[in-house]
């Protein structure tokens, strides 16, 4: 099974991040993430589900998602 594509770059495919179950955008604006449970990204350390609007938001993803995934998982 390939990596679905971003739901904004429908040209790209996700890649896995790191050792988890996470693939993420490869554009590192983009910011999108997706687990099994859907689309995410993570804002200010929060997971978004969903739609997100917020604008040209510049930090490094892989680093964010795995600090919050962290987290939400307790390890
Ligand atoms: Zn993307």
């Amino acid at each position: 099974m390939s990596p679905p594509p971003c739901d904004r770059h429908k040209n790209l495919q996700m890649v896995p991040l790191g050792q988890t179950f996470v693939n993420a955008c490869p554009v590192p604006s983009c910011g999108r993430c997706l687990d099994e449970q859907g689309y995410f990204e993570v804002i200010e350390g929060q997971l978004v589900r969903g739609e997100t609007t917020a604008p040209n938001r510049l930090f490094s993803t892989g680093e964010k998602v795995l600090k919050a995934i962290r987290a939400r998982a307790g390890v």
